[in-house]
């Protein structure tokens, strides 16, 4: 059971720019205050469309001063790579990928995109760089279309139908009578788990960000449709660097690369073959794991 405060769950929202006029102002309004203390520093400059090259450093970092979490974490990963993190629960796995939208700042050691340290970025456009898809979707009270194009209200009508389409949800748009202009949320039509999914996917489809950052679901959804997501999810990560904190099989095999994280930093990394050959962490992981439903690398 997670009691803790998950960073990606709750703030993953003010990874969108609030749009104006749009309901769910009060929720974003929520989220903003629920921010940690980060700032553009001094001097920060605007990036345009990275590359998605990522460098941890000597990455050290803990939500309090006595207790550190990531102790000189080094990690290099290149652009396109898919790299799937796995490991016991509370090793660390969702800390460290919440500091590379800066949600926290490092302690030490620093993170580097395209050989920018982070810090010399704006947050506006760093978070402009990545995309992040969660369990927990965050929509607000407004049409299909608006949640769609969250984030970035230029989008012409042609490229927010693309993203629909690309995200598998043209079936559930068919159903429905007014389509795009069909209102969700408490005041309009509940959407199941896998089709809020597959907004967010579209959400994502539609920011067309260099680097993802994908925090499986462990549950929840049927297989077919669990199946259907994961379609969608392999068609998004083509091109773009991506770091997943996997739970699921299908995920963690097919990775490019495995990191398996502990409390003492990373263990070990390779493909899932290389490492159960290895015979270490992660094949006792596995093993323990095997044929466990759903399969899950949380012991
Ligand atoms: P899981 O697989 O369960 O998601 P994880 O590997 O992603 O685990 P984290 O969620 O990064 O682990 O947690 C690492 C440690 O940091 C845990 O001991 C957790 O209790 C602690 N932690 C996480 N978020 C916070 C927070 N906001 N404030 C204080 N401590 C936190």
């Amino acid at each position: 059971v997670t009691v803790f405060y998950r960073p990606l769950d709750k703030i993953a929202a003010m990874m969108e720019s609030y749009p104006k006029g749009i309901a769910g102002f009060r929720r974003y309004q929520e989220l903003l205050e629920t921010a940690p203390d980060v700032a553009d520093h001094p001097g920060a400059r605007a990036v345009g469309h990275l590359k998605g090259d990522i460098r941890f450093a000597g990455v050290s970092f803990g939500y309090s001063e006595n207790r550190p979490i990531l102790k000189g974490i080094n990690l290099d990963i290149r652009a396109g790579e898919t790299v799937a993190f796995v490991g016991p629960s509370g090793a660390g796995k969702t800390t460290l990928l919440s500091l590379l939208p800066r949600f926290y700042e490092v302690d030490s050691g620093s993170i580097h995109i395209d050989g920018i340290d982070l810090r010399d970025m704006t947050l506006a456009s760093l978070r402009r760089n990545i995309g992040i898809v969660q369990q927990d979707v965050f929509l607000f009270g407004g049409s299909i279309r608006e949640n769609i194009a969250y984030g970035r209200l230029d989008a012409s009508e042609d490229d927010i139908r693309l993203a629909a389409r690309r995200a598998r949800l043209e079936g559930l748009l068919a159903e429905l009578p007014e389509g795009l202009d069909t209102i969700v949320g408490e005041r309009g039509v509940k959407l199941s788990g896998g089709q809020k999914q597959r907004l967010a996917i579209a959400r994502i489809f539609l920011k067309d960000p260099p680097i993802l950052i994908l925090d499986e679901a462990t549950s929840a959804l049927d297989t077919h449709t669990e199946r259907e997501i994961q379609k969608s999810l392999d068609e998004l990560a083509r091109g773009r660097t991506t770091l997943v904190i996997a739970h699921r099989l299908a995920t963690i095999q097919n990775a490019g690369r495995i990191v398996v994280v502990t409390t003492d930093g990373i263990a070990e990394q390779g493909t899932h073959e290389a490492l159960l050959a290895q015979r270490g962490l992660y094949h006792r992981l596995h093993t323990a794991q095997f044929g466990a439903d759903p399969f899950s690398m949380d012991a």
